[in-house]
């Protein structure tokens, strides 16, 4: 394999790869993770920077140190020392791996599972859509610096998204300026809804017009955690703001987008959804209809653009990654979008994701490779991100 030679660095990355000069063997085919997050190691205190917003809803995301969250505990493995616990304002919300901050430890848990390459993005919480402006910015400013920093050190690992404080469209294509001159981040990553707003709103075109102008691909992730806000009864039991929120809001944000014009008024833009696009593929012969019998309910703002128009082959504006856990959903959604479309991702580092072992399902599964040629796959796994992200000059030998 040969990578180009402006990516190289001295890191442990480099060391790897500089190990073998020889071609990867087929079964060991080049591989790129789309879909994984990362959060620097500290934050920040929001609250004492800024002052609380718990009066306007959640707090700052706070990360504390686990061992002393537990108190000390004295048998506690080096693992276990290094564990993170995550809190909104003073409620916990999850503790997290060092593979979740920590770039060494994300090196070797890559080489040891085969993964070249990490996209890697913010972790959903920490968007901060519901926070006033000058903070979020602030916020957004700082990851984006860190995951900058991250790549910078380790180039040939790890590609970088942005994240913006899309609740002000003006500073978050300010941001998305810096990220793409200054970081040299590949694209950006955004939520399915902002702070209640769906992205069909309007307000929305000029932060589309400027991912158009940069070039700059946008990859869509839903917050689950927002419906337990809006309706703990009904979204709190058993894991469903996760299992079933997730995919439905992911749904009605390819929806919305599609049925609105977003992509006819910029048909450069560049859309990628995690989890498979949720739920939209399954139900896009229901959507598709709706779109045909009730055109009045369906179709007054699609500018004449079907659903099932967007996802033809010659379409270049829909991606979705490969997180269905599925062989038989893998091959339902790439009969609807098509296999060109679809990014290996695996929402790493977390354990709804396709855990331990990224891309196993694409890479190693028999039933997967009795369904898909080894050049199709290959594409899944790397090809069409490199596609997506507009990285053909860092992966001239795995362009397909
Ligand atoms: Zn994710």
């Amino acid at each position: 394999m040969t990578i180009n030679s402006s990516c190289c660095s001295c890191n442990s990355g480099q060391q790897r790869w500089a190990k073998s000069n020889e071609p990867r063997s087929a079964t060991a085919p080049f591989r790129i993770d789309m879909h994984t997050h990362i959060m620097p190691p500290n934050l920040p205190d929001f609250s004492k920077l800024y002052g609380s917003t718990e009066e306007n809803g959640e707090g700052w995301m706070t990360l504390r140190s686990h061992y002393v969250s537990t108190g000390g505990v004295s048998d506690l493995t080096g693992a276990e020392l290094n564990k993170v616990d995550m809190y909104v304002g003073e409620k916990f919300f999850r503790t997290v791996e060092p593979n979740c901050f920590d770039p060494v430890v994300r090196m070797k848990e890559m080489d040891a599972t085969g993964v070249d390459v990490q996209v890697i993005s913010t972790v959903p919480i920490l968007f901060s859509y519901d926070k006033p402006i000058e903070p979020a910015a602030a916020l957004a400013r700082y990851l984006n610096d860190h995951i900058a920093s991250v790549c910078r050190d380790n180039p040939q690992r790890f590609v970088g998204l942005a994240t913006v404080p899309l609740q002000d469209v003006s500073s978050s294509v300010a941001e998305l300026r810096r990220a793409k001159s200054e970081l040299g981040l590949k694209g950006v990553e955004i939520g399915t809804e902002i702070n209640g707003c769906s992205l069909d709103d309007p307000k929305f075109d000029l932060f589309w017009a400027a991912c158009e102008e940069l070039d700059m691909p946008i990859f869509v992730h839903p917050l689950g955690y927002e419906l337990e806000r809006e309706n703990k009864s009904r979204w709190g039991n058993y894991w469903s703001a996760w299992l079933i929120g997730m995919p439905s809001e992911t749904a009605l944000s390819i929806h919305t987008i599609l049925s609105s014009g977003v992509l006819v008024r910029h048909p450069k833009l560049r859309f990628c959804f995690a989890h498979a696009g949720g739920a939209y593929l399954p139900l896009l012969g229901r959507i598709q209809h709706g779109y045909d019998c009730r055109p009045d309910l369906v179709a007054h703002r699609s500018e004449g653009v079907s659903p099932q128009n967007y996802l033809e082959s010659h379409q270049h504006n829909i991606w979705i990654d490969s997180l269905v856990h599925d062989p038989d959903l893998l091959q339902l959604i790439c009969k609807k979008i098509g296999p060109n479309r679809i990014v290996m991702g695996s929402d790493y580092p977390f354990p709804l994701g396709e855990m331990p072992n990224p891309g196993e399902m694409l890479s190693s599964d028999a039933k997967v490779g009795e369904l898909f040629s080894s050049e199709t796959r290959a594409r899944m796994l790397a090809g069409n991100a490199i596609e997506f992200l507009g990285l053909g000059d860092m992966y001239q030998e795995h362009k397909i």
